[in-house]
This record gives structure tokens, sequence and C-alpha cells, in this order.
């Protein structure tokens, strides 16, 4: 998962909305920071590991480089990428956008959020006849375009949206056009901004444009095409596989996404509230002298629990230590660093002391947060500590686009269901555990939008969405 943005303007300009909308997307993946830009005939490249705050800091020298740079060449349209890695762990610092060569039309440069679970063999294939410079998965999406005959950047983005499986959303461009794609189940979100002067894209509403222009959703398996036509830029949507049904991936609304990420006429806040309190109904009954949550989206979750049994919750129980740290412990690529990045990320305050606390978290992947916060709660003097997970189990990989790779390391996998509570709770170390069921969760669900996905959950993938080999695999789990 990674975060992915694109401006497409009529005026030269542009880089710090471009470098404004990668840090609004900079949840989604925080381990480099890489922009392209088009302008007189000219690109430019400029990619750093961290945040994007740090990267494009007025005193790191490659950015102060890289303003030089786009204001002489008068760019006018940009690529942007924060990174998530799932594939190529060695190339940490391997980041995008990656650029390409086709000998119809010229030089590209693509960015892709998702993950695409056929690579391996799609790179035996491909690299027949295209040298590869990484393990990268989305290098074989700009082998591809390399190789197309198509004579359009568009018409090569059609034949991977037809031929290419897995989640993913992609923006690419060329010197003359911009051109995005969704995965035929929309797996993976994109937003596009649409006006008389600009069109934008990105992972995330948040890092659109606000004010006049027409903001939605791309739809899935669809094409959308910027290009400049006198003094104004011109835009086409163009279906190419529309006859799947939506699988969008479920963790984008009670995890990834942002909180004012829309929904179907809601926004994810409210999928999140409304799965902590639909936790009220999977669990026994349990005295608790308030609710807290794991910052932030288990906060949400807490909320809604907390909200719905009417009684406290309190912000500040868990208290995430943002000056010290924004990262996500869940996206560190081992479990040592997971584990001190818990301890570098959370404190806990002197209000649990005494107290029986309910811990709400918004899912439950290795144990680790759990298992290192309740440690912490009870040294801090809890002398109960109930954790409530707003999802169900997590039981099988992800194969198309979050780093849960392997059964080995998800703390449900292979359960019995009927047990699973108590014995996720022995690892953990806790006075309780709960997790939501699977049915609510899809029930609440769908009570915000329609078609998710939900592989991770049930070991069921969309028919084509993974290959076969690897569906296998999560049934014999
Ligand atoms: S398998 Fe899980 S994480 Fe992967 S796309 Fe489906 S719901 Fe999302």
């Amino acid at each position: 998962m990674c975060g992915i943005v694109g401006v497409y303007r009529v005026d030269p300009g542009g880089l710090g909305q471009v470098a404004t909308a990668c840090a609004l997307v900079n949840n989604r993946g925080h381990e480099a920071v890489g922009i392209a830009g088009y302008g007189t005939g000219t690109s430019d490249f400029f990619l750093q590991p961290g945040y994007v705050r740090d990267a494009c800091a007025a005193s790191c020298r490659p950015w102060t480089y890289f303003v030089e740079q786009t204001t002489e060449h008068r760019i006018n349209q940009w690529l942007g990428h924060t990174r998530y890695k799932t594939v190529d762990a060695a190339g940490a610092g391997l980041g995008q956008p990656l650029r390409g060569h086709n000998p119809r039309f010229g030089e590209f440069h693509l960015v892709h959020n998702g993950q695409l679970p056929d690579h391996v063999a799609d790179r035996e294939v491909l690299s027949a006849n295209y040298r590869f410079t990484s393990a990268s998965d989305s290098e074989t999406l700009v082998a591809r375009i390399a190789l197309s005959p198509a004579t359009t950047l568009a018409d090569a983005m059609a034949e991977i949206v037809r031929d290419v499986p897995g989640g993913y959303a992609l923006i690419a461009m060329t010197k003359s056009e911009m051109v995005a794609a969704t995965d035929r189940y929309w797996t993976r979100p994109l937003m596009v901004s649409i006006a008389d002067d600009q069109i934008c894209f990105a992972s995330e509403r948040a890092a659109l444009p606000n004010g006049s222009a027409e903001i939605k959703a791309l739809s899935k398996g669809t094409l959308g095409i910027a290009r400049r036509t006198g003094g104004q830029v011109s835009w086409e949507e163009r279906p190419v596989i529309t006859d799947t049904p939506r699988a969008h991936c479920i963790w984008e609304g009670f995890y990834f996404g942002r909180p004012d990420q829309p929904m179907d006429g809601h926004v994810a806040h409210e999928f999140r509230m409304a799965l902590g309190a639909a936790l009220m109904q999977a669990m026994p009954s349990t005295e608790v002298d308030f609710w807290c949550g794991v910052p932030e989206t288990g906060n949400e979750s807490g909320l809604g629990l907390a909200t719905a049994l009417n009684q406290p919750f309190y912000l500040a129980a868990i208290i995430k230590n943002w000056y010290l740290t924004q990262a996500r412990a869940f996206m560190l690529p081992d479990q040592r660093s997971r584990e001190a990045k818990v301890r570098q990320k959370y404190t806990i305050s002197d209000l649990v002391a005494g107290k029986r606390v309910g811990v709400v978290d918004d899912s439950l992947v290795r144990s680790t947060t759990a298992r290192v916060l309740t440690q912490m709660l009870f040294d801090a003097g809890a002398t109960e500590v109930h954790w409530r997970i707003a999802a169900a189990p997590i039981v099988a990989p992800c194969f198309t686009g979050i780093d849960i790779p392997t059964f080995e390391e998800l703390a449900a996998a292979g359960l019995p269901p009927a047990d699973v509570n108590a014995i996720v709770n022995g690892m953990i170390g806790a006075t309780s555990l709960y997790y939501l069921p699977l049915a609510t969760m899809v029930e609440v669900a769908n009570r915000f939008d329609q078609g998710w996905c939900t592989g991770c959950f049930s070991g069921q993938y969309p028919p084509g969405l993974v290959p076969g080999e690897l569906v296998q695999l999560a049934h014999q789990a």
C-alpha cells in the first residue's frame, strides 16, 4: 500500500501543491517519497527516504536543488509517491516514480499503489525483452508499458487493466498526457478532481484541491485521461473492464484510509465508530472503569463502543508520541523494529493506575502492539486489561497490497474459531480479548458501501484477483 498523487496543470507551477498532496497521503507509506515532473521538454526527479515533511524541508539540499530545477524547466505536471513496501524488502530505499521508455510514445513515469501477486511469473516472460533493475513488482508494469505495441500511453495502460490481475491504482505520465488506472475490482482507491485549469489524482480525497472542481472516485477497471487542449485541460474517462464485482479492500475503511476518506455518502470515521459499536453484541458484559483506544484508528472504534454502552471513554489513557514518531508500527519491516517502535510510540498515562481498563484496537495482526501495550498498561498500574478488536481475526495473507505475507506471522491463523479469543488473549497476556465476528464486520461494512474484499479474514479472495496457487495456499491454512 502506498500513497500516490498526480497533478496535471495548464500553467507551470504546482511543486508545493504536489509536495503537500504527498504529505497528506503519508499515512499510506513513509519509507520514501518521490516526485517527478515534466515541463518544457524536460523531466526531473527527486527521491528521498523518510517522511515528506523532512524530505521537502528547506534545509534539505536535494529538495532545494529540485526546487531550482523545476522552476527553471517550467514544470506543469507531476507525479508523487509515498512508499510502503510489500515486495522487494531489500530495496526499502527504492521509491517511485519509476521511469521507462516506449519507442512509440517516448519517456514515461509511473507510480503504483497496491501489489501484483503474479509479478514473478510476469517478470520471467517480460525479461526475455526487458532488462529489470530491481525485484519490485511495479517494475513489471514499467516493462509492460515499455514493450507495449500501443501508440499511446493510455492504450498501453488499458492493456494492463485488461491483462494484469491484482490490486492496484496507477498513475503514469508522458510529456503530453497523464493517465490513471484502477484494477477491475477497485481494490485500491483513486480519487480525481477535475477543473478547467488542472486535473489532480490522489489515493485520498484530502490530498485533492478544494474549491469548484468536480471530485469523484475513478470507477473500477477504468482509465482517467488528462490532456491539454488549447488553454485548458481535457478529461476522458474510459471504462476497460466493468463486468466484475467490486471488491474494495476493507482495510481501507477501517485502518488505512484517513478518517475523512469518503465512503458512499459517509466517511471512514463513521464506519470505524460503527464497528466499535457492533462490538457491544460480540462480547459478554464487561465491567471496566473506562474504555480507551489505541491511537489513531482504535480511538475511533473505541469511541463508538463506549458511546454505544454509554460508558466513559478516555482519549488520554494511551498517548501517541506524535513529536517522537508517526510511524505505524505495523508497517515496519521486521519484528524487532516493530516492538521497539511500539514502546517508543506510546506512553501510558497515570489515568490507568488502579483501574480496570478496556482497550479497543482496529485490528490485531501479529499481536505485537497488543502484547507490548498490555505489559505497559499493567506496568502503569492497571488492575485489568480487556482488549476488544473492532475487526475479525486475520487468518490468511494479503497478496494485493498489505504486508501480511505469511500465515506464521498472523496471530489468529490456523486457530480453531471457537477458541481464537482465548488463545490470542493468552499470547498477549491480557485479562480478556474478543474479536468482532466476520459476519458482523461485513454487515456493518455493507451499511457504508457495497462490495468488499475480505480475503485475509475469510481466506476467500474475489475470483481472479489472486492466482489460483496462492488461493490454494490460503485454503490450506
Ligand atoms: S486480502 Fe485483506 S488486506 Fe488484502 S485486499 Fe483483501 S481485505 Fe484488503
